[in-house]
């Protein structure tokens, strides 16, 4: 993905309030690999149930707040960024509220994530050869543009409320 700087990231989310934006914690930038991201996804050391997900759109930074549901939510994930991968770390389900009118009348999408949003990395390493003759490149490459699908979809369907 594009890199981005912290101003480009703190405007970018299309579904959290000004006053939920200003308190965002962002991750020490220049520590990014951002060739190895198709997003850009952490947690909040000052909100625990909090993370947030940043990619580009069309050379532009779009954001969500995402929240962890608790056992309460009925909510179903619509969306899971990581399936069909072998994961080495927890997934947890979060919540992001639409944005606009659809998310401040309670409207939420929900989707399975890797829990600290490992999801880049997962996605690029090799799979495991599952018949012979298998191209493990062409498979690696097919995860990373599946992730990106999915995570490109997820961030049209948030902004479906604007
Ligand atoms: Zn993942």
């Amino acid at each position: 993905m594009i890199p981005l700087t912290e101003a480009g990231i703190r405007a970018s989310f299309v579904n959290a309030s000004l006053r939920e934006r200003k308190a965002v914690t962002i991750p020490d930038l220049a520590e990014v690999s951002w060739d190895d991201l198709d997003y850009l996804g952490w947690r909040d050391p000052k909100f625990p149930q909090l993370g947030y997900a940043v990619t580009d759109v069309d050379g532009a930074p779009v954001g969500v707040l995402l929240r962890q549901a608790d056992g309460r939510t009925r909510s179903r994930p619509q969306y899971s960024w990581c399936e069909d991968v072998l994961l080495p770390n927890d997934v947890v389900f979060f919540v992001a509220k639409r944005s606009g009118d659809a998310g401040r009348k309670g409207d939420t999408v929900g989707t399975l994530v890797c829990s600290q949003f490992e999801c880049s990395a997962n996605v690029r390493k090799r799979p495991p050869v599952a018949y012979i003759g298998f191209d493990v490149e062409a498979a690696r490459l097919r995860r990373i543009e599946t992730l990106n699908i999915r995570v490109r979809g997820f961030l049209a369907d948030i902004r479906d409320g604007e």
